[in-house]
């Protein structure tokens, strides 16, 4: 089995009631990036990459696009079920750029999954489960509204809640927080996720304000020496999210004292075969974590799923996709479905996403042998 043809496509991903909102920006479309790999037995892969904007992180979809048009050409003539030499000829072609390469890596497992008639969690050590927690986000909004907000979700089934603070005064934020942890059952986890949006004092003033709430504190500043700074001084566990940009991120995270927990996003760290190696890390040193992506459609979705169905439910936080702020099935089929605040693994070979390419338009580059 030999990569033929790779073709990179544009979408444009619309928002639901946009603007979706953060203590960085506001978003109202998305600009994804698609590949499909095509080998010679005719098997097709196809792999996702969407920034979240162009500021939420260095990452974005013209830096995409053009990191994959440097990079497409050495998968030509590979095994794209050798995922080591696969990703060892993508950094050989260009240095760093893991989001975008994350696009191609997921293809690449896409095939392999087809190719052995089994799903892509399966290859990446097997389902711990069929059926995954997802949370969702409680937007920078007030408190009152918060509150609003989190009843319904909880009424939907969600089970885990991410209260989106910083970008506006402390108080508003204690608020906030206070407010959602009011309608807020026992057994509900909690986050406040700054998105990098606090600066120390900030947060040391908020969580040791919210002392008596049980509450996991997501990515509060910008920097990791920022994060380093509040070592010691909050009074409820760090996760790190944004910064938690590679392996090495992680192991210095972790050896540190800075992480108790992280927030893992599947294309900044490079892919499925890069977070399959920072998931054993937290697994051996007992850090839980969420599995998630930055934005995307259906294929974005379940990369994610399958990864995340790997993880030890003790291990796993819970998951996210971006479904619910975004039209973005390419498979009429659905598969990737979050319902009742949970979400069910994809059944199919492969990823399980068998999308309708027409709804991209025409490739902007294609790659053949
Ligand atoms: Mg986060």
């Amino acid at each position: 089995m030999k990569v033929t043809e790779v073709h990179v496509f544009q979408h444009d991903l619309p928002v639901v009631d946009p603007p979706y909102t953060m203590a960085t920006q506001s978003v109202y479309s998305l600009d994804t990036t698609i590949v499909m790999v095509v080998c010679d037995d005719g098997t097709v892969g196809y792999g996702e990459t969407c920034p979240l904007g162009s500021t939420y992180q260095p990452q974005h979809a013209l830096g995409a696009r053009a990191a994959i048009t440097e990079v497409a050409p050495s998968l030509l003539g590979l095994d794209p079920t050798l995922h080591g030499q696969v990703n060892s000829a993508m950094d050989a072609a260009l240095l760093g750029h893991g989001y975008a390469k994350a696009a191609l890596d997921a293809a690449c497992w896409d095939l392999a999954g087809k190719a052995h008639g089994v799903r892509v969690c399966d290859l990446l050590g097997g389902a711990t489960r069929e059926r995954l927690p997802a949370y969702h986000v409680v937007g920078r909004v007030p408190a009152d509204e918060a509150a609003e907000t989190a009843a319904r979700l909880l009424s939907e089934g969600y089970t885990r809640l991410q209260v989106k603070v910083g970008g506006r005064t402390v108080e508003e934020d204690i608020a906030a927080i206070r407010a959602v942890d009011a309608v807020r059952p026992p057994g509900v986890r909690l986050v406040a996720d700054a998105n990098r949006g606090w600066q120390v004092p900030e947060a040391i003033q908020v969580s040791q304000a919210c002392r008596d709430v049980v509450l996991t504190i997501e990515q509060p500043c910008n920097s990791y020496a920022e994060l380093r700074a509040l070592v010691g001084k909050l009074c409820h566990p760090m996760f790190v999210d944004e910064s938690a940009t590679d392996l090495q991120a992680v192991t210095a995270a972790i050896q540190d004292g800075v992480a108790d927990g992280f927030g893992l996003k599947v294309s900044r760290v490079g892919g499925l075969t890069a977070m399959r190696a920072i998931r054993d890390v937290c697994a051996a040193h007992r850090r839980p974590h969420t599995l998630e992506d930055t934005w995307g459609g259906d294929i974005v979705w379940a990369t994610t799923v399958h990864m995340a169905a790997t993880v030890e439910p003790a291990q796993l936080d819970c998951t996210w996709l971006s479904q619910t702020y975004v039209d973005g099935f390419y498979d009429d089929r659905e598969p990737v479905r979050i319902s009742d605040g949970w979400i069910e693994v994809p059944s199919g070979p492969g990823l399980g996403v068998e999308p309708d390419a027409s709804r991209w338009g025409d490739p902007v580059t294609s790659f053949t042998r």
